[in-house]
């Protein structure tokens, strides 16, 4: 028998199959799936050929080529992953290899991994030379290797990261961590680590709630095709407290009294202790398998053998959780089904809500996706009928919804209000102080001031490997890029034009927070963004203490906002609503509805009620109207008929094309060859093809970034023609340019 099979290389030329001879004594083992070790390459007289790994995706009973022999094999797919893989290297533009790795245990994908993880031991790389030290080192070239740069830089943010963890995010090898280790840059320390993340959870037993009216009726719709084992798929549209967790609890022990499996998606930031206690203490614990990309890689490797073995029946996991092996799956569950989290910026770039779709109708099992402000697609289809809409209207603890009121920043300048705090919001945390409850406040911008600006001659700072503007952050007197992690001294005398008129614009979290303190000596404070959250001081640790501790007023960025429960929270101030309104994104509106909503969501969820202040510039503007009246339907109807009028998703779709490269020629070369294409063979009376030119961030990381976008439905059709156009260019083998495309990303910067 001959295999067909797909090498392991992201090369895009490798992108094709390979025909192999199955051995005899292999044939048994051998199946679509299987991963295997063959010969590839060409080998010089006398020499072994490489082994390299490969996928059997087709097996056939012969070949016009003369072909080798299978070497080995590794482990086996089932066939409908296999499937799933090659579905998806059409519809995301990937190469089916970098499907099919989503799809392995964790730990065996490449191939210095193998075996590593099976010790319960990790190694950890911390840096042994003084920072300035390895950073003088590299300004002066005295360590030479690019590799070794790059590997120490990224040491620099993530000191205590695995080996493997820095081979998948620096490109550098195992090797080249030893070769630094032993010129005594780094060192390495052999760490045991947990290996099962639930092992010390003791949590007493919880029973089924009694279900409301609603939630029993959201209930039975579900559990109707559950038992008749049909697909359908079913958005429950429920405001913050509605009890959608309850019905997903209830979902997954119908499964199980089935005997069946379940999965639950939820994103990254909201799988926190708290939200898995709720999942342990209903079930058995034993039979539940825990994924996200804060586990070791052994954890990792644990779990998702678990899984394989059929000893958990409940997955519990972030976006890649979806590729998990469970079978005889029953339900499927995406929890805040908008977040963007779910959609893949890596490669593959994929879709794990398309996915979890796929996987459902393969099981004859309903798809189940909740949240309170549903992602306007989403919607869209439930108005359409394409989706079984099940609304959620009352609190399940009858708590009422927190007020809400509006403060016009224009009205407190005018009132010669200079501050941060408006009075509303400055006398509501006196009172809340006064009441010893606990105040949020948010503010989606960290840092201390965003720009810097000579104010004679108008010169911005920049970083010098992104092109976008440095923030100043306060306790380290440094200017940072937010992109690349640049970072450089302030600066006090203008270089342009040598006026020492420096000033700083906008405000970040780490200024308010200085603010505060100012303002109200007495209490105490906690700042949750990208800065104070550290592998050492994870964003559990500081919401732990924020609530243990009784922390009078937590502030903090975007981090905050996700489904923490916090019963002393009675205020949530929103210190500038405004921030998300004005980013470059057709998504602007929804995103600040969602935001705004999601952070009036965590006041006052039990017996007081909650109060939030919203302080913005544009008191009118109807997202932040319809998230002040919590009034999903309203901003529905309002954004969609934006939506329609401006032909953006879900009426057309946005296909971004990113030219990635060193040599701008190059780049320009290749992007308008792909426009030249597009406009050739695509339907211009469908779709709208926009000229290629630098992106909004031009450059990052002295990688020089060019987009194209183009407007239009992406059927099956259209999907060839962008695979056939990306075909042509990699035949052409530009070594300096990447082209990547993504169907309606969730940046278009
Ligand atoms: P959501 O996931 O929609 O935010 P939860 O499931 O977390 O809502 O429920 C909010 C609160 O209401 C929780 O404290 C939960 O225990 C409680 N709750 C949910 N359903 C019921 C019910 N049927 N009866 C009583 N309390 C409930
Ligand atoms: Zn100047
Ligand atoms: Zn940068």
């Amino acid at each position: 028998m001959i295999a067909e099979i797909i090498i392991n290389r992201s090369a895009k030329k490798l992108n094709r199959t390979f025909d192999y001879n199955i051995p005899q004594e292999l044939e048994e083992l051998v199946m679509i799936g299987s991963t295997v070790l063959v010969p590839f390459g060409k080998t010089a007289k006398g020499k072994e050929a490489n082994l390299e790994e490969g996928y059997v995706v087709n097996i056939k009973e012969k070949t016009t080529y003369e072909v080798k022999d299978i070497v080995q094999i590794k482990h086996n797919l089932t066939e409908s992953q296999i499937e799933l893989a090659k579905w998806m290297a059409n519809r995301y533009f990937c190469n089916v290899s970098d499907c099919i790795k989503q799809m392995l245990t964790p730990g065996t994908k490449g191939k210095q991994e193998n075996n590593k993880v099976q010790d319960k031991k990790i190694q950890v790389v911390y840096l042994k030379k003084e920072i300035e030290e390895i950073e003088f080192e590299i300004s002066e070239n005295i360590i030479k290797s690019e590799k070794q740069k790059k590997i120490l830089q990224f040491l620099k943010n993530n000191e205590g990261a695995t080996v493997p963890e820095i081979e998948m995010f620096t490109s550098g090898t195992r090797a080249i961590v030893k070769t630094l280790e032993k010129n005594g840059y780094i060192e390495i320390v052999e760490k045991k680590v947990e290996r099962n993340p639930l092992e010390n959870k003791n949590l007493e037993k919880t029973e089924n709630l009694k279900l409301t009216q609603e939630q029993q009726n959201t209930f039975d719709q579900i559990t109707n095709k559950m038992e008749i084992k049909q697909y359908e798929e079913f958005l429950i549209h429920g405001v913050t407290g509605s009890g959608k967790t309850e019905i997903y609890l209830q979902l997954i022990g119908k499964a199980l009294d089935q005997n069946k499996t379940a999965i639950v998606l939820v994103p990254e930031i909201s799988l926190t202790p708290q939200m898995i206690d709720r999942f342990i203490s209903r079930f058995n614990k034993e039979e539940i398998a825990v994924l996200h990309s804060k586990l070791s890689i052994g954890e990792r490797y644990d779990e998702w053998n678990k899984i394989k073995a059929g000893n958990a029946k409940i997955v519990i996991g972030a976006r890649s959780a979806i590729f998990a092996p469970l079978e005889n799956i029953g339900v499927i569950i995406i929890d805040e089904e908008h977040d963007s989290s779910y959609k893949s910026e890596a490669v593959p770039k994929y879709d794990a809500k398309e996915i979890a779709k796929k996987i459902a109708k393969e099981n004859n099992c309903p798809l189940v996706l909740g949240s309170a402000t549903p992602d306007l697609n989403t919607y869209y289809k439930a108005k359409q009928g394409n989706i079984k809409l099940l609304e959620l209207t009352k609190r399940a603890n009858n708590s009422d919804l927190p007020t809400v009121q509006i403060v016009d920043l224009k009205t407190e300048l005018a009132n010669g209000n200079r501050s941060m705090l408006s009075i509303a919001l400055h006398n509501a945390i006196e009172k809340n102080l006064e009441e010893k409850r606990q105040t949020i406040l948010f503010l989606n911008r960290r840092g201390f001031s965003t720009f810097i600006m000579c104010r004679e001659c108008g010169y911005t700072v920049k970083c010098k490997n992104c092109n976008i503007s440095l923030t100043y952050h306060q306790y380290e007197n440094k200017l940072k890029c937010h992109y690349c992690g640049y970072e450089q001294n302030v600066v006090t005398v203008c270089p342009e034009c040598h006026s020492t008129k420096i000033r700083y614009f906008g405000t970040g979290t780490q200024r308010l927070e200085q603010e505060i303190n100012k303002v109200f000596p007495n209490a105490t404070t906690i700042r949750m963004d990208k800065d104070t959250v550290t592998k050492k001081n994870s964003h559990e640790d500081i919401l732990n203490k924020f609530r243990d501790e009784n922390i009078d007023i937590l502030i903090g960025t975007q981090m905050i906002v996700k489904g923490h429960h916090f019963p002393n929270v009675t205020l949530v101030g929103v210190v500038a609503a405004d921030s998300s309104l004005n980013i470059d994104d057709y998504r602007a509106n929804e995103r600040t509805f969602q935001i705004l909503t999601q952070v009036a969501g965590r006041a006052g969820r039990e017996k007081i009620k909650g109060q939030v202040i919203i302080q913005t510039y544009n008191p009118d503007n109807f997202a932040i109207q319809c998230a002040k009246n919590q009034d999903y339907k309203e901003f529905y109807e309002t954004e969609i008929a934006l939506r329609q009028q401006l032909m953006y998703p879900p009426f057309k779709d946005i296909i971004l094309i990113n030219f990635n490269g060193l040599l701008e020629n190059e780049i320009k070369k290749v992007s308008l060859e792909v426009y030249k294409y597009l406009m050739e063979n695509l339907n211009l009376d469908e779709f709208k093809v926009m000229k290629p030119m630098p992106s909004p961030i031009d450059r990052i990381q002295n990688h020089i970034r060019w987009r194209m976008i183009v407007k239009g439905n992406m059927t099956a059709d259209a999907n060839q023609v962008f695979n056939n156009c990306l075909k042509l260019i990699y035949d052409k083998n530009y070594k300096n340019t990447r082209v990547t495309i993504d169907v309606n990303p969730n940046s278009m910067m």
